[in-house]
């Protein structure tokens, strides 16, 4: 089972900050920024590449969550939503996931 299948099912703590049906979302362990969330489906999906149309209603859950968890974390004046692919975007951790940055001003470039 992978890291986040783990957290999920509840055999590896993290800091949840919100919960539906279909997604988890939680703070990242090693954060990026002052508010540094990790938003996961909770069906296990190894990243973007894998969305084909059978994926519409997760990846719907996971859009419709990312604003109201934002307003949980209160970021007001905005935040950015990332999420890596694979070997070149230096994916680590092979359970589709969005990261919810914010907190401060974020840097506008990424080098
Ligand atoms: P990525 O590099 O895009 O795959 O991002 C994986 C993210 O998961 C990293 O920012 C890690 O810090 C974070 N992470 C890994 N393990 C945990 C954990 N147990 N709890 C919270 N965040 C984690």
């Amino acid at each position: 089972m992978c890291i986040f299948c783990k957290i999920i099912s509840g055999e590896i703590p993290s800091s949840k900050v919100y919960e539906d049906e279909s997604v988890l979302a939680f703070r990242d362990i090693e954060p990026q920024a002052p508010v540094h969330i990790i938003v996961i489906p909770k069906e296990h999906i190894e990243s973007c590449d894998m969305i084909d149309e059978s994926s519409s209603a997760m990846v719907a859950s996971i859009f419709e969550a990312i604003p109201k968890i934002a307003k949980i974390c209160g970021l007001t004046n905005g935040y950015r939503v990332l999420t890596n692919v694979g070997e070149d975007g230096c994916q680590s951790v092979k359970h589709m996931h969005f990261h919810i940055l914010g907190g401060k001003k974020l840097p506008d470039r990424l080098s």
